[in-house]
């Protein structure tokens, strides 16, 4: 993972870019986007005027609010960055301001419930280009942010049917500036694929650490003690943001269900493997899965450090 971004541009994409939701993703769009020059003026929208005290701190923003619909009058584009669950009421909000040729878009990481909350409100003339950069950490907040978070990781793009094309190539090119590999697809297959490779993983550490914490035989100061055997990985997962993590389950139900589904039969075939014995199953298994690890290793998506590579990643900067 590169630790600097590319040079600036000399023409912004965007005159007055609006980014509501100044935690993790927003405010490492914000970072990202000044020290790239992709935005004339950035304004941060943020509920939370703590956060917005400490963007102020950080000169994240050229302005700072916490009214999105004052901050959406003459923007030339807007970013969601709050959690999928919020998106429509925010978007609701923010609709009368908005001027034709506005590009909106959003990082959720659902996006059939995203393109459904939003669409309805946006006015004639004003884009919807939802994308969601599959980069992240488990930490939240501005001060989590980094401006490389998003260097050589994969952005979906996921305009529903009859979106301006013009307006897809700003956005892709918002994405490509800071350094992600673009790719476009539906938001449902986006949402079938992010359940299976992000949600359910998700699931099973929130779980497994649960688990855990419950055991009455294995006390807590084991379980961290001998962390180091796997179980360090969940407590990671595990850790991310509570309300974010609630709203991408309840956003993406039938895909992460559909999943599940199939990981409740696959476990049940591998109990009844180590039930009878069956060696060879599992060795094949187990040869698969390790042959997909190295995979992703060597298309630059993880690295083969102990730590993954994630120290120096989630330096703020
Ligand atoms: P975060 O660090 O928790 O930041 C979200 C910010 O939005 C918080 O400051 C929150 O304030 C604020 N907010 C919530 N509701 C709001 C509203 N109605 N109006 C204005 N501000 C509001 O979250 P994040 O990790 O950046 O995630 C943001 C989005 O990115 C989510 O949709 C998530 O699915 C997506 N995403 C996250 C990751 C990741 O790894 N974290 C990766 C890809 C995509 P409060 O603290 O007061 O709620």
């Amino acid at each position: 993972m590169p630790d600097r971004l590319g040079a600036p541009r000399e023409k912004p994409l965007f005159e007055r870019l609006v980014i509501v939701g100044f935690g993790l993703i927003g405010s490492s769009i914000a970072r990202a986007a000044r020290q790239l020059n992709l935005a004339r003026a950035i304004v941060a929208v943020d509920r939370d005027e703590a956060v917005l005290a400490r963007v102020r701190e950080l000169g994240l923003a050229d302005e700072s609010t916490a009214d999105a619909a004052a901050a959406a009058s003459e923007a030339d584009g807007v970013i969601l960055c709050v959690p999928v669950g919020v998106c429509g009421a925010v978007a609701q909000a923010m609709a009368p301001m908005l001027r034709a040729g506005c590009i909106v878009s959003d990082v959720g990481s659902v996006k059939g419930s995203v393109v459904a909350q939003v669409m309805p409100h946006l006015p004639e003339g004003v884009a919807f280009v939802p994308a969601h950069p599959v980069a992240g950490t488990e930490h939240s907040g501005p001060d989590a942010g980094f401006a490389t978070l998003f260097h050589n990781r994969w952005c979906i793009l996921t305009p529903p049917e009859g979106t301006d094309p013009d307006a897809v190539e700003h956005v892709q090119a918002f994405w490509s500036a800071m350094g992600s590999n673009v790719e476009v697809m539906t938001p449902q297959h986006h949402d079938l694929v992010l359940a299976i490779t992000s949600h359910v993983p998700h699931l099973i550490a929130y779980n497994i650490v649960g688990t855990a914490a419950d055991l009455e035989t294995v006390t807590q100061s084991e379980v961290i003690k001998f962390s180091a055997g796997g179980f360090r990985d969940f407590t990671r997962i595990a850790a991310s943001d509570p309300t974010m993590w609630r709203d991408i389950f309840l956003h993406n139900k039938d895909a992460v269900l559909e999943m599940l589904g199939r990981l409740n039969e696959d476990i049940a075939l591998l109990a009844r493997a180590i039930r009878w014995g069956e060696g060879d199953k599992l060795h094949d298994l187990f040869t698969r899965t390790r042959a997909i690890r190295r995979g992703i290793i060597s298309l630059g998506q993880e690295t083969p450090e102990p730590d993954f590579g994630r120290r120096k990643d989630t330096t703020p900067q």
